[in-house]
């Protein structure tokens, strides 16, 4: 155990002096955990090797699953990518700050542990003014994952953070909800085509966008449980209950669900049910369910903010089964697809 100082900072006017001090403990190699529009990343210096191998062992992060670069100016890609293709710098002017993190050829002089020994690097500028300030002030590369144990929900919220790493690290920056609510979306440069390898915040639509309709490949394995990047082998994102991930009908699916908590009750079980605004009364009055909304359905930005937090509620109220509703697959809500069903051990099923 060590002693974790946890600084709450105002996202619109962060405190200068608290973001200095974060600054100083990450160049002198400590770890600090802050905010960022997507989840809370922890962060380390990418030059000083113990602090990253430090990141893997407090996540309980398996080696072999690489860090993403977070930068602050634009320029600093050159310093870690040894070709940058003209697709990179066009999407760098249009989507940073934001939630994409490009995968590049990387230069020498980047610690393995970086990038768990592939040849590539993974970089982001965010837009948080938390994280933007921060990393200004560290005026180094920080590697960042998500600030959560490995196997764990992301964190969107600073309390999220202390849950996981409280006694672990040095600083936890509390700057409330993050935002977008889930990770960066990750693109890899290095081929022919661009390819999505995990889908986020910057949506498919929106690359094409940029790039041309049809420019983006998205493999077919995004969403089984064929891994693309590193990371997304493992079972993810994952609350302690089992997640069940449904699709179908709305009212075929309400039907069902009627009938697990008919059986939950007669076994004495508690079930989570994840759905929609519109799913809520249904199934009603039993109090066996706890109902977890990811808002209206028409709007994916709304679930993609709250699916983590709500994953966390349901372990904080002891469900023994959660069954969520799938997502539409547009836009943001491709991401909250995803993220439900690495949760879900890469299953989805029917329901007829
Ligand atoms: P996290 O920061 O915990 O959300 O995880 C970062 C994600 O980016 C993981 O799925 C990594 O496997 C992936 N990633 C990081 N660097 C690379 C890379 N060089 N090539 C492919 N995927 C990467
Ligand atoms: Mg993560």
């Amino acid at each position: 155990m060590i002693k974790t100082e946890i600084i709450r900072v105002n996202p619109e006017a962060p405190d200068e002096g608290a973001l200095a001090q974060a600054a100083a403990i990450l160049r002198r190699g400590g770890l600090v955990a802050f905010p960022t529009e997507t989840v809370y990343g922890l962060g380390a210096v990418i030059y000083n090797r113990v602090s990253v191998k430090n990141i893997f062992t407090v996540k309980g992060r398996p080696g072999d699953n690489p860090l993403i670069v977070h930068i602050y100016r634009e320029e600093q890609i050159f310093e870690l990518a040894r070709e940058t293709p003209a697709a990179a710098m066009v999407l760098a002017r249009r989507f940073w700050p934001g939630p994409l993190t490009m995968i590049l050829p990387k230069r020498e002089g980047i610690p393995v542990e970086v990038s768990a020994g592939l040849p590539t690097v993974a970089i982001r500028l965010p837009s948080h003014p938390v994280a933007r300030e921060l990393l200004r002030l560290t005026d180094l590369p920080v590697a960042a994952p998500s600030a959560n144990l490995s196997g764990r929900p992301s964190p969107t919220r600073g309390s999220h953070v202390i849950t996981d790493l409280n006694g672990k690290i040095e600083m936890i920056i509390d700057a409330g909800p993050t935002g977008v609510g889930v990770e960066s979306t990750v693109l890899d440069l290095t081929g022919l085509r661009p390819r999505i390898l995990r889908p986020g915040g910057v949506t498919r639509e929106m690359l094409e966008a940029v790039l041309g309709a049809g420019a983006v490949e998205t493999p077919e394995a995004l969403n089984d449980s064929r891994p693309l990047a590193p990371g997304m082998k493992y079972r993810h994102y994952a609350p302690q209950a089992p997640l069940r991930l449904l699709t179908g009908e709305t009212r075929v699916i309400h039907t069902f669900l009627q009938e697990r908590v008919d059986q939950a009750r007669q076994a004495g079980k508690k079930i989570g049910v994840i759905g929609y605004d519109e799913d809520q009364g249904i199934p009603s009055c039993r109090t066996e369910v706890t109902f977890f909304s990811l808002g209206r359905r028409s709007n994916p930005a709304e679930g993609a903010e709250r699916l983590f937090h709500l994953l966390r509620l349901c372990d904080q109220a002891g469900v023994d089964e959660i069954y969520a509703v799938a997502p539409p697959r547009t836009g943001v809500g491709e991401a909250v697809y995803n993220r439900l069903l690495k949760a879900a051990g890469g299953k989805v099923e029917e329901i007829k």
